[in-house]
């Protein structure tokens, strides 16, 4: 690929790293950055320093975020005594598209899974143990992926927090089984949440 010269052809290879980029999207990139203005090119690059440099968890429901508080936690419109367990940011922000869920979350960053030696210490559940022990909650929805990973997580949670007397509630198939949330449809998110059983 050296034939564009090595400045470009790493552009072209470090673009080409990032997830879902081949080769030929990351040239077509590099070429299109190429060609914007400078300042453009300074805005772009600043912003992924600096969406890097500040990220943290949120101390409430652990997604990203760059504030102590994430704007679903701070908000005053929310619900903070419905919980929804999710796997990662991603699906936090599917469930977010809908505009129709207006508890909190909590994120787990990953999911159960014996085979890859990923355990329950892996996660983030004993900081959904302890948020559970500082507030009065309701109900916690627990919307991991229907994959072997996403249920052996949610039949875990559920048996950890049946003996605390706190509702639990699953969200309900219709979701493909294996199928991540973020790439579900605003509609079936919807019908699996109203459509939640109580385990
Ligand atoms: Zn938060």
């Amino acid at each position: 690929m050296d034939y564009y010269g090595s400045k470009i052809s790493k552009l072209i290879e470090e673009l080409s790293r990032l997830p879902g980029i081949g080769t030929k999207t990351a040239q077509r990139l590099a070429f299109h950055i190429i060609n914007m203005p400078e300042d453009q090119v300074e805005i772009l690059s600043n912003a992924i320093l600096d969406a890097k440099k500040n990220i943290r968890y949120c101390k409430e429901c652990l997604t990203i975020t760059d504030k102590e508080l994430c704007p679903i936690c701070s908000s005053p419109n929310r619900n903070k005594k419905q919980i929804m367990v999710v796997e990662t940011p991603r699906d936090l922000a599917a469930y977010e598209r809908t505009g129709k869920y207006d508890g909190v979350y909590h994120v787990l960053h990953g999911a159960i899974s014996p085979m890859l030696g990923i355990g329950p210490g892996d996660i983030k559940l004993k900081e959904l143990m302890t948020r559970l022990q500082q507030t009065d909650v309701d109900e916690v929805i627990i919307a991991t992926n229907s994959s072997l990973e996403g249920e052996a997580t949610a039949m875990y949670i559920s048996k950890l927090l049946k003996p605390a007397g706190i509702k639990v509630s699953r969200i309900a198939s219709g979701i493909p089984v294996g199928g991540d949330l973020e790439y579900i449809d605003e509609v079936t998110l919807l019908r699996a949440l109203e459509g939640r059983v109580e385990l």
